[in-house]
């Protein structure tokens, strides 16, 4: 298996691409400590994981991940549970289509407090675990529009770029201590985050896919477990499209 032996966080893991990470993390023989941001759909997430894969090595933690002290709270607590921890991926993030005259600086900050800030903090919580071990991984969840910008909603294309720019920061700064750092930029995906963006909005990004169809969460998840396992020993630095061709 892919992934044996291997003990990850995931944020954002209780639904969608995230949730979908997870599973994909279990079958291929990970233990993972899955996060959201309560705990009522932690439980939820847990009992539809149980359903899947009965007794498998998961547990739940909601930590704020504005917070950096509950961050490294929840990466110690996996290793408590699990023994060590391999693989971070810091994919939790919200999204907003508000036009540019209608945002209030208040949204703006929200967007960017969750897609940025918390993934400053999981890749910092998590590099001061695996510089000390020599090894681990770290993954973005970062977006299609961070190549081609968005039509409204400015925070979410602008958050997204800067995940880009951590990733590839991070990679070489992270590089000689033996801890590889990528992004998955997930095109259109059949989640609850497509669900609420406006409909003309979905069909005129829908229309620009080569593959003719909006990706489902496991296509998505199925590239975080490549990049999570050793298969992908030599990659970092990459963001990775899985957007069916989206050309937009
Ligand atoms: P989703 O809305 O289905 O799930 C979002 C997850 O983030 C949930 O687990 C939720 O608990 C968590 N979350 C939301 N607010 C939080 C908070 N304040 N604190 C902690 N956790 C919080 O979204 P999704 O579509 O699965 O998106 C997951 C990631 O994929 C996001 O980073 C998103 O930007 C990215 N993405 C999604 C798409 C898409 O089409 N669905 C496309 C590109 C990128």
């Amino acid at each position: 298996m892919l992934l044996e032996g291997k003990v990850a966080v995931v944020t954002g893991g209780t639904r969608g691409i995230g949730l979908a990470i997870v599973k994909s993390f279990l079958r291929h023989g990970a233990s993972v400590t899955l996060c959201g941001s309560r705990k009522e759909t932690v439980e939820k997430a847990l009992a539809t994981i149980e359903d899947f894969m009965p007794g498998a090595p998961v547990r739940g933690a909601h930590p704020d991940l504005t917070d950096e002290a509950e961050v490294r709270a929840c990466l110690d607590e996996t290793i408590g549970a699990f023994g060590h921890l391999d693989i971070m991926v810091n994919n939790a993030g919200i999204s907003q289509s508000t036009p540019l005259l209608s945002y209030t600086a208040e949204e703006f900050q929200k967007v960017l407090d969750l897609n940025i800030l918390a993934v400053f903090n999981g890749c910092q919580a998590a590099a001061k675990v695996f510089s000390e071990q020599g090894s681990g991984v770290i993954l973005n969840t970062s977006s299609v529009v961070s190549l081609y910008g968005q039509a409204a909603g400015v925070g979410y294309p602008a958050s997204k770029f800067a995940v880009n720019g951590m990733t590839k920061s991070l990679a070489r700064e992270l590089g000689p201590k033996g801890i590889r750092v990528n992004a998955v930029a997930p095109g259109v995906t059949a989640t609850d985050m497509v669900a609420a963006l406006p409909e003309e909005m979905i069909a005129r990004v829908s229309a620009g896919i080569p593959l003719g169809r909006p990706g489902e969460p496991e296509e998505v998840a199925n590239v975080f477990s490549f990049l999570a396992s050793d298969k992908a020993s030599y990659v970092t630095g990459c963001v990775v499209s899985v957007d069916g061709g989206a050309v937009i």
